[in-house]
Parts: structure tokens; sequence; C-alpha cells
């Protein structure tokens, strides 16, 4: 059971990107308002994420290490309702079982080294959770060798979190890597301000709302100030960041003739779908959902940003 264990950790958990993706997550299904993420080393040495989500009973505890439990389905049929994101309890039970992991809430302190539980005691009182991870595959010489530099690693967790950050403008998001504060959004009441500290103010944004049987929300650029930057289209599936390569495509295309050659528009854009229309279960990591009718989302996604640039012809 400690392989299959180890085996699976490495499908959720490739990299530290992966354990800080799994903690947010876990902090927003907990209803989270506030939550910092500290690295060291870019997470390779230290994350440690801190909410003021609901917290963890201390019965709970040893739970949520445990492989396949999870309190946010208590029956099968669940699956096919499930609002938030996680929902396959297997998350920290991988991270747990490739790092020095340590959990904390509500007076109690769960701590597991590489898959051995070492103890449940008292700690500190917070109101919400607090994870700890060290060491991340240092026991796993397959997994480790494969990690990239801690800026590389860094710059792929920074990424993620302006994604999600934008994706929950209403929650707010503290990093701080080897000490120092790298990003610090304080809880914004709408998406726009939230767009402007992240992407910048020197964009023009157009709102986008629509409506049919997905909602879609979020801003688009407008043509005439197109610059090209790299990953600039940023997809949500209930406020969760994913990347999908024909949501973007509707949204490219939507922009079709207005932008020059090689030219990106900058895009943030929440897709609000009933939870029996997804499958979230493809990726391991959760980064690829499956879109049941993924021939309505894309016309949807299309006939949404073209509404909303039509008045933007040049
Ligand atoms: P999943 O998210 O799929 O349920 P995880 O392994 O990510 O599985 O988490 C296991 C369980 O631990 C969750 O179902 C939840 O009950 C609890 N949990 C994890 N992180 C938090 C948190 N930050 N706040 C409250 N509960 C948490
Ligand atoms: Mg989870």
């Amino acid at each position: 059971d400690d392989v299959a264990n180890k085996i699976a950790a490495g499908e959720v958990v490739e990299r530290p990107f992966n354990v800080v993706k799994e903690l947010v997550e876990n902090s927003l299904d907990a209803g989270a308002t506030k939550i910092e993420i500290e690295l060291i080393d870019g997470g390779l040495s230290l994350i440690k994420v801190v909410d003021n989500g609901l917290g963890i009973d201390e019965e709970d505890l040893p739970l949520t290490v445990q492989r396949f439990a999870t309190s946010k389905i208590t029956k099968y049929e669940d699956i096919f309702s499930i609002n938030s994101f996680g929902f396959r309890g297997e998350a920290l039970s991988a991270i747990s079982s490739v790092s020095d992991f340590s959990i904390k809430s509500k007076g109690n302190e769960l701590r597991v080294s590489f898959g051995n539980i070492i103890s449940i005691s008292p700690a500190a009182y917070t109101n919400g959770t607090i994870v700890t991870v060290k060491n991340l595959f240092e026991k796993v010489p397959a997994r480790h060798k494969f990690l990239k530099s801690p800026t590389s690693e860094y710059k792929e967790i920074l990424k993620y979190i302006k994604h999600i950050a934008l994706l929950n403008y209403n929650v707010s998001f503290k990093v701080i890597n080897n000490g120092k504060v790298a990003l610090n959004l304080i809880n914004d009441n709408n998406l726009l301000d939230r767009v402007k500290k992240i992407i910048g103010e020197d964009y023009s944004f157009i709102e986008l709302n629509f409506e049919n049987k997905v909602k879609i929300s979020g801003v688009v650029t407008t043509p005439d100030v197109q610059k090209f930057r790299k990953d600039s289209i940023l997809i949500g599936v209930n406020n969760r960041a994913i990347k999908d390569n024909l949501i973007q495509q509707a949204i490219l295309q939507a922009y079709h003739r207005k932008l020059p050659e090689n030219r990106y528009p900058i895009a943030v854009l929440n897709i609000e779908i009933s939870p029996d229309q997804i499958d979230v279960n493809v990726h391991p990591a959760k980064l690829f959902i499956r879109f049941y009718n993924s021939n309505l989302l894309f016309k949807d996604v299309y006939k949404a940003v073209e509404s909303c640039l039509k008045n933007y012809d040049l």
C-alpha cells in the first residue's frame, strides 16, 4: 500500500507547483477568504499554506492523509454533483507520502514523514488550517532528479497563484518566497480591480458576462492594445484554474482578424458549469478536465467573447 501510495503520489504530485495547487484548492474548498503561501527555494525546501477556512476537528485529522478519504463526498452519486474541486481524497495522502508533512488545525497537529504517521499532538490553536510540506521527494530519488531549479519551480507557482487569484478575486492571497513578500493581494470587490493589480494598468479590458447553459464571466483586452504575452489566456471552471486548448481556440477565433498575426489577447474567463457536465477526474493533477458537451461550450465561449468585442471593430 505504501508503494501504491508513492506511485499514485507521483501522478498527483510531480512538482512543488502541484502541492501548492492542491493545498490552495483545499483552502478554497474550506471557504477560506485569506490564504498565505510561504515557500523556501521555490517550494523545494518548504511549502507552507495557512488559511482561515473552517478547519479540521481532531478526530478527522488522521483521515486527511488517508487515501480516498474525503469529507467532500459521502456517497457515490455525489461524484456527479460535486461542487468542490478536490473530492478524491488523494492529494494529502499523496503529498504526505513523499515529504515531511504536517497539518495543524483547531489546536492539534498531525505529522507524517514519507508515509509514516509520526504523531498527533496538541499545537497552538488556530482557527483555520496550516499545512507544511518539507523536503519534497527527498526520499524518492526517481522523482527528485526531475525537479527543476528553485527559480523555475517558484515561477510556476507564482503563475498559478496569479491565475487562481484572478478566479477568486474576493480572496486575499499572499506569497512569500525565501522570506520576501512576492505577492500581497488584499481581497478585491470585483475582477477588474484584481486584474489591474495582477496584469497591470496599461491594458484596456472589456468585461464579459454571458449566460446560456453555462455562465461565462471575465475580462478580455480590447483588440487595439494587444501586446504579445505568453500564457495570457487564463481559464477557470467553477473558480478553479484549468488549461484547455478548445476554450483557448474559441477565444482566439472570436478575435479572428481583429488581431495582427502573432498577437494574442489577454483574457481571464471563468466558466460556471453544472458539475454533472464536467469530469474533473481525467487528469490526476486536475489541470485538464473533460466537458461532456464541448461543442456547445466552444460555441458559448466564442459567442461570449465575440459579442463583447462587437463594439470594437477596427
Ligand atoms: P479532497 O480535497 O479530494 O477531499 P485531500 O487529500 O486534498 O482530498 O484532502 C482530504 C481532506 O482533508 C478533505 O476532504 C478535507 O476534509 C480535509 N482538508 C484538507 N485541507 C483542508 C483545509 N485547508 N481546511 C479544511 N479541511 C481540509
Ligand atoms: Mg483536495
